[in-house]
């Protein structure tokens, strides 16, 4: 069954500029913003502006353009937050969660950037 994308949900929102955001990096094909509910002391969402569901949906439909500028938009938050192991920073998570098991709540792909503190097992039990 192909995706259907709902474009009332809140991140299509944010896109059209309906309801604000904090944004932090604005790129061609993608749009990265604080979560209005952080998790950790950095906690920023990154989305891709075009109607994906989540993330199978993006890697296998997005066209090349849309995957690597996403792409490099989540390394540049990572260097922009000061969490890249490789430059000094203590690290960080990368999260999208997808459908029911997923616990997804927002039906537009979106990549969680986690760090500031240490963040515990990847999930907490099985
Ligand atoms: P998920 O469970 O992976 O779908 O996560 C959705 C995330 O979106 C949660 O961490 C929410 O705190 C976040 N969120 C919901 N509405 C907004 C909003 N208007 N601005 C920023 N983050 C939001």
């Amino acid at each position: 069954m192909p995706y259907e994308y709902d474009d009332q949900n809140i991140f299509a929102k944010i896109l059209r500029g309906e309801i604000p955001n904090d944004t932090v990096l604005e790129t061609e094909h993608s749009l990265a913003f604080n979560d209005i509910m952080p998790k950790a002391p950095a906690h920023v969402l990154v989305i891709p502006k075009g109607p994906y569901v989540c993330y199978d949906h993006f890697a296998l439909e997005a066209s090349d353009a849309e995957i690597v500028d996403f792409n490099r938009a989540i390394g540049e938050v990572c260097r922009m937050l000061g969490v890249r192991p490789g430059e000094g920073g203590s690290g960080y998570r990368v999260i999208s969660n997808a459908g029911s098991h997923g616990v997804q709540e927002v039906p537009h792909l979106h990549v969680h950037v986690l760090g500031g503190r240490p963040l515990g097992p990847m999930i907490s039990s099985r």
